[in-house]
């Protein structure tokens, strides 16, 4: 089998982690024997955590799972999968609006590197709505998140933005 002995990459900006995310690592991790989730330095973005900040955020909540590795990367993903000797990308789908721009990103890796697949779980029915971007608009404005992100999440998110009032 291909994927017995294979290494599949979660790869996001993850600014930050939301259970959305830890769905679709868990189930990765539950397929593959080994996971890296790769948080990407974006440059263009400007991001509320640093990338040292979502590193460490994702190293604790998916604490509870040993096969599963974070690591950040900046450059091409179809590199990064190559350099961590990784054979596939897993991503998860949401909703049609992430279909088109997952396509493009996927078509494009395999032009790139025809070596690498990629594959996309859908995600779980109440996570469907759920977005790094909308966590962040519902915190900054004192909203309720306890159950779209983990503990640690929401916590480093109250600092944020408590920082930012003063
Ligand atoms: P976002 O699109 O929220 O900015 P990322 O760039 O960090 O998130 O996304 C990393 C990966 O996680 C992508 O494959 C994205 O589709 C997936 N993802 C993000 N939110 C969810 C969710 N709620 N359910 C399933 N997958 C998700």
């Amino acid at each position: 089998m291909l994927y017995d002995n294979a290494k599949a990459i979660c790869p996001g900006s993850f600014d930050p982690v939301t259970n959305g995310h830890v769905d679709i690592i868990e189930r990765a991790a539950q397929l593959f024997p080994t996971v890296v989730v790769g948080v990407l330095k974006n440059s263009n973005k400007k991001p509320l955590f640093s990338v040292e900040e979502r590193v460490d955020l994702l190293k604790s909540v998916l604490s509870h799972l040993p096969n599963v590795e974070v690591l950040s990367f900046s450059g091409l993903l179809v590199d990064f999968v190559s350099q961590v000797k990784g054979k596939l990308i897993v991503k998860g789908l949401r909703a049609i609006s992430d279909f088109e721009i997952e396509f493009q990103m996927a078509l494009n890796n395999k032009r790139m590197a025809p070596n690498i697949e990629t594959m996309f779980m859908m995600t779980k029915n109440e996570y469907s709505f759920l977005s790094s971007s909308m966590v962040k608009e519902i915190a900054q404005y004192g909203g309720d998140i306890h159950d779209l992100v983990p503990a640690q999440v929401e916590a480093a998110l109250h600092g944020k933005y408590k920082l930012m009032q003063v």
